[in-house]
This record gives structure tokens, sequence and C-alpha cells, in this order.
């Protein structure tokens, strides 16, 4: 049946929906805010699809709405679709629907949390091509799941965000994973409770539920999903049921592992995971778990994370000089993630800052205050940083740096470079969002590692 299709943002996902939708052969309006936006879909229109910029309603006769992740369900458009009782949906949903409809349906895996969803899904693709699949890691973090979808991939390693999983209600798949929650995106959905409510509607009609046994949100989400299978996932020994790490080995004690294996199967070496730390251990289990689920044999799960090539501004060494080594983790932008990235290193001198996006940085900073050397305080948000700091962390040297971008970030790293100790790291971990200085946390990254490279040559040309 040809439907009266409105698609709601013209971005990477608006675009992939619409030319799905456009080959099924349904009518289609796209609409965006921003005109200019819109403008770079002025191709489609000659597959026919119309172009209108500014719609707050749909058009009389729309049968659906296939919104952008970002738009808030009280934004005008969704509330007035939904007053008209039209359906709205997301890109994710569309290419769930879609792929149900193809003969040969394919696997879905999926990921969600508040940090790590990208390393996991990466080394979960990693993990199924070394067991021989038509494996590819899709949803939001790069390849749309409809593209994934319509160029007939076998498994799909699919990223969600809570306000992807806002916008899917009948996504089932195989397996599914919350790897944590914490304090993130509360300005889009009001509360933590109704952000943990978003993600844990992966688990609503999953097969075989993965869980993160050390994170009480992921526990509780899965408790309440009641899936026909479980496998929970832990950085201690595992017990029955669990994945876990014993002697510095993955080891499985899941069901995957089979009756006759009561010890359980060894998965891999903690040597094989990449970048180190404790929560690429976690990573690296939760993307084992979704794997065993569907068969995958222990020695691709080693291979796969020997394999993986990690993301860019995810705990990257950009240099070590005098026993100091200098780490881009730019894409912490919430605290629960700077926290992974500080917990890393033993010793450390802290760059941090930017936008909070209403999150509380008091806990991050006290659980840390122990390792820092010093802390170096960036963007719109320093004075938060810097008063956690005086509250818990009193004897911790504490610089700040005005201005924005290049020069702010030279000024930094200039600074910690002169706090570090042979054996210390000098880290970027901002805790915070990047667009108060920056295009976004990739060109704050690419900031940083270029002042790094500045700052240590100005250091070799003095020695
Ligand atoms: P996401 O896609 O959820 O943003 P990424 O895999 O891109 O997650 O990692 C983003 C950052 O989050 C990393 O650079 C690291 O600082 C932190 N991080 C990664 N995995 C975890 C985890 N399991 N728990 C806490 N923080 C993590």
């Amino acid at each position: 049946m040809r439907r009266r299709v409105l698609v709601a943002g013209a971005g990477v996902s608006g675009r992939s929906a619409a030319e799905a939708l456009l080959a099924r052969g349904d009518a289609v309006t796209i609409t965006d805010a921003s005109a200019d936006r819109l403008a770079a879909l002025a191709s489609l229109q000659s597959q026919g699809a119309d172009l209108v910029a500014g719609l707050t309603a749909p058009p009389p006769g729309t049968d659906l709405v296939v919104t952008s992740p970002g738009w808030r369900p009280d934004a005008p458009l969704p509330a007035a679709a939904a007053e008209a009782g039209i359906e709205v949906i997301g890109e994710i949903e569309l290419a769930w629907c879609l792929d149900r409809q193809s003969p040969e349906p394919a696997t879905w895996l999926a990921v969600t949390g508040t940090n790590g969803k990208t390393t996991t899904v990466g080394m979960l693709a990693s993990i199924l091509r070394s067991a021989g699949a038509d494996a590819v890691a899709c949803g939001n973090v790069g390849l749309p799941a409809v593209d994934a979808v319509r160029a007939g991939h076998r498994v799909l390693a699919v990223e969600l965000s809570s306000f992807q999983l806002h916008w899917s209600d009948t996504l089932a798949p195989h397996a599914a994973v919350v790897l944590n929650l914490a304090d993130d995106h509360l300005d889009w959905h009001g509360s933590l409770a109704a952000y943990g409510a978003a993600k844990g509607k992966i688990y609503d009609h999953t097969t075989v539920a993965v869980f993160n046994a050390d994170d009480a949100w992921s526990v509780h989400l899965a408790d309440a999903a009641r899936s026909p299978r479980r496998i929970g996932c832990t950085a201690s020994p595992p017990e029955p049921g669990q994945i876990g790490l014993a002697d510095g080995r993955l080891l499985d004690r899941s069901d995957c592992a089979g009756a006759d294996a009561a010890d359980g199967v060894v998965l891999a070496s903690l040597a094989d995971v990449h970048p180190p730390g404790p929560h690429n251990a976690a990573n690296a289990l939760a993307a084992a778990a979704l794997a065993r689920s569907r068969g995958v044999a222990p020695d691709a799960v080693a291979e796969g994370l020997r394999t993986f090539e990690p993301g860019s501004h995810r705990s990257v060494l950009v240099a070590e000089s005098a026993g100091v080594g200098y780490v881009d983790d730019s894409k912490a932008t919430n605290p629960h993630a700077a926290a992974a990235a500080l917990g890393a290193h033993p010793r450390v001198v802290w760059i941090a800052g930017g936008l909070l996006k209403g999150a509380d940085v008091d806990a991050l900073v006290a659980s840390h205050a122990d390792r820092l050397d010093a802390a170096v305080l960036i963007g719109q948000d320093r004075d938060r940083f810097a008063a956690a700091l005086a509250r818990h962390a009193p004897d911790v040297p504490v610089r700040e740096v005005e201005g924005g971008e290049d020069s702010a970030m030279l000024e930094a790293v200039h600074l910690a470079a002169g706090f570090a100790q042979p054996g210390s790291a000098v880290v970027l971990a901002p805790a915070a969002a990047s667009m108060d200085m920056f295009t976004d946390y990739a060109h704050r990254g690419q900031a940083f590692a270029d002042a790094v490279r500045i700052v240590l040559s100005r250091h070799e040309a003095v020695e």
C-alpha cells in the first residue's frame, strides 16, 4: 500500500529513511527547521520527494511520521501528529519494519547505555566478522540502520541512543544490553527515571537480555524485562549464568558455555582487550556475551577483540614524552565517562570542562581526588569544576583557562605538561560537552592532539 509519509528532520538518518520510503513507493514529504539542511536533500526531489521547510504539523492525509531522534515528543510537530492520531516512529523502527518484511530478516544484536556503546558495537562487529558472519556496526554509530538493512547484511550490531529507543516500539532484537546508566541528556528526558525507561525499552521484546551485573540500573532494567534468557556480565569471577573476569581472562559461565563446562569456558585474555582500562573490559564482556548468545566460538571472541580498531578520541594515547603519556578521551562528554577515563591511570593531570548539561561533578571529583596531580579547567562551566575541586580535593593545584577554541587548549596543555611527573598521564577527559568552544568532541580532541604536538616540540627545542 502506498502511504503518505512525512520525514521530520533532514539529517543523515532522515535522508536514509526518505530514500528507503521512496524506494518502497511511498509518497514522501521531508521537512526541517533549517532550509539549508533541507536543501542538502534537493536531489531526492527528482525521485518524487516534496521538501517543505519548517512544518509544525503533518500535512492533511499523512499516514505516518518518521522523526529524527533529536525531536522531543513535546516539540510542535510530533505533538501535533500525536494529537491527530498519526503514528510517529524513528528511523530505527522503520529499519526494523523494513527488515521484517524481507524474506530473510537479519539478526539484530542491540546495545545501549550512557557510555561505551560505540566501543561495544565495534568490538561486537569485529568478533562476529572473526566468526565469519556478514556483520556490520550501525545505528547511532555512523551507518544508519535503514542503510544496513537495505544493504542486506546478515547480522547487525546496532548502537541505540535513548532518543532512538524512545521512538521505537516493536523492535525485537535477538539479544540486547544496557551497558550502564548515569546522568546524561536529562535536559531532553526530564529525569533519570524517564531516561532509564527509554533505555529499558531495548529489552521489551528481546530474547536474550544481557546486563551489567556491576551496574544497578542495568540489573534493574533487565529484571523488569522478563526476557526468556539472561546473561550477566561482571568484572569479578563469574557466577553461573554470567560472563566475567578471572585470572586475567574473560570466562564464560553462562548457559552459552554448555552444560558440560561447569567451570566455564575461557573466551579471551584481558590482554586482547584494547584500549586498556576497566571500562573497556566491561565493554568487551558485553560484546562477548552478545556474540555468544548467537553461538560464536571462543577463539572468534579472542580474535575479534585483538583485531578491533578503537574509535578516535576514546582513550587514545596521542604522545609519550619524558615518562608522561598524553591521552585524548575527548569523547568522555559526561562525568560517568570521565570517571572511566581517569580510572584507567594511577596518576593524572586532568584537563576538564565544557558544557555540563545539568550534570553534577561532585561525585566524580570526590572519587578520583586521590589520583589527581593537578587539574586544568577550560570552557563555560569550569567554575563548577573549580568549586567541586575546592570542596573535595583542596590540595590539588587547579588552573583555569579563559577563552575559546585552540588557543585555550594550547594554554591548557602547556599548563598540564608543567604539572606532569614521570609515570603520570595528562588526560583530556572533559566530563562535559564541547559545543561552547568547539564544533564537536572530535574537533576538541584534534585541538588537544595538535596542542600536545606543539607543546612537546617546544620542550624539545628548549632541551
Ligand atoms: P558512547 O558511544 O556510548 O558515547 P563510546 O564507546 O564512544 O561510548 O565511549 C565514549 C567514552 O565513554 C569513552 O571515551 C570513555 O571515556 C567512556 N567509556 C567507554 N566505555 C565505558 C563504560 N563501559 N563505562 C563508562 N565509561 C565508558
